[in-house]
C-alpha cells in the first residue's frame, strides 16, 4: 500500500526507544517533507526491526544510533549507523547472506540466526530496492537501502 515512509520510520523507531537502554542514544536525522513509497508495511518493519536490532546488539555503552532518509537520485534512501565494532572490509558484503555471522564466536554469544540481513534483502529487492553496509572496523557500521518513489506531483 502507498506508505508514507518519514511518518512510518518514526513510529517504527519510536518502538524502539521505548524499550532500549539509556546508554544507547537514537538520534533522528530524518526530513519534513512526504515521501511516498509503495510497500508492504510488515515486510518493512521486519526489515527495519532486524537493521535496529543488529545496531542495538553491537552498540558499546554509550554509543549513538544514527537514522537517516534523504531523496537520492529520484529514490528514498534510508541509513542506520552504529558506533560497534564494525565489520571487517572482507567481510562487509557477506553478512547479507544467508546463516552469515562476521564473529562466529560474538555472534554466538549474542544469539541469533544469521538470517536476519538475507530477509531484509529479500524484502528489499523484492520492493525494487538494494541495500548494502559499509563499515569502520573500531569504529561503527552503517546499513544503508534504497525504495523507490512514488510519483507526487499531478498531472495536469
Ligand atoms: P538474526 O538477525 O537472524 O537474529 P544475526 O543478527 O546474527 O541473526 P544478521 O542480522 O543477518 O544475523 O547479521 C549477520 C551478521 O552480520 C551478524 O552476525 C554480525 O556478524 C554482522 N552484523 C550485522 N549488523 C552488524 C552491525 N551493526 N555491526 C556489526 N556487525 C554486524
Ligand atoms: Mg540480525
Amino acid at each position: 500500500e502507498r506508505t508514507e515512509f518519514i511518518d512510518f520510520f518514526h513510529h517504527v523507531i519510536d518502538r524502539f526507544e521505548m524499550n532500549v537502554a539509556d546508554e544507547i542514544k537514537l538520534k533522528r536525522d530524518l526530513p519534513n517533507g512526504k515521501y511516498d513509497v509503495w510497500m508492504d508495511k510488515d515486510k518493512l518493519f521486519q526489515v527495519l526491526d532486524n537493521v535496529i536490532s543488529n545496531a542495538i546488539k553491537y552498540s558499546p555503552e554509550g554509543g549513538t544510533i544514527r537514522f537517516r532518509a534523504m531523496k537520492q537520485q529520484g529514490q528514498l534512501l534510508v541509513s542506520v549507523s552504529d558506533e560497534g565494532m564494525g565489520i571487517p572490509r572482507d567481510k562487509v558484503d557477506k553478512i547479507f547472506d544467508r546463516f552469515y555471522r562476521a564473529d562466529k564466536a560474538r555472534s554466538r554469544k549474542l544469539g541469533g540466526t544469521g538470517l536476519g540481513l538475507a530477509i531484509a534483502r529479500e524484502i528489499i529487492e523484492a520492493h525494487d530496492g538494494s541495500i548494502r553496509a559499509k563499515s569502520k572496523e573500531g569504529k561503527g557500521t552503517t546499513v544503508l537501502f534504497t525504495l523507490p518513489l512514488m510519483n507526487t506531483k499531478r498531472r495536469g
